[in-house]
């Protein structure tokens, strides 16, 4: 019953979500990309992954990492950017778009922002990862709206059930 429970307020808050959230629409190739950051996040230490993809091409991708690197700050988003700047640098990163399975944090969110990545696509929101594990409740449009120098689509809600289906 009380998993039952669960999956209602999952629900609810998803019908919530998709009233008043999505600054972006959903484009064409959303659902494929994002099906990769769930794979990355399938593999991850918390089910967490992301992938960053430049006109139509994945260029980096990372999963949660906090336990096997003993780094509370290795998100699958950090984990990601961090790979792409080793990779192709910080000018890259402008006009990238970052998928991931879970909607920012605030710390992700924020390194999004400073990198200059030019839209964000999440699959599950903060509130439906906060039935599962613990948020910080702010949403990527909260730390968006308070960053007046930062132009970024954000866009939520792609295969999000597949995403929260990750944790067990
Ligand atoms: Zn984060």
């Amino acid at each position: 019953m009380l998993k039952g429970g669960t999956a209602l307020v999952a629900v609810a808050l998803t019908a919530g979500q998709e009233v008043r959230a999505r600054s972006a629409p959903v484009l064409p190739d959303d659902a494929r990309f994002m099906q990769l950051a769930i794979d990355e996040a399938a593999k991850a230490d918390f089910p967490f992954g992301s992938v960053i993809v430049k006109d139509g091409e994945v260029l980096a991708q990372g999963h949660n990492r906090t336990h096997a690197e003993r780094d509370p700050t290795a998100h699958g988003e950090m984990v990601a950017i961090r790979a792409f700047l080793r990779q192709h640098g910080p000018e890259a990163l402008k006009g990238t778009t970052l998928y991931t399975s879970g909607e920012p944090c605030c710390m992700c969110m924020g390194a999004i922002i400073w990198c200059g990545i030019g839209r964000v696509v999440f699959a599950a929101s903060i509130a439906q990862l906060a039935t599962k594990i613990g948020q910080i409740m702010l949403t990527a449009e909260d730390i968006a709206a308070k960053a007046p120098f930062a132009s970024i689509d954000i866009t939520g809600g792609v295969l999000a059930e597949d995403a929260v289906r990750l944790f067990k």
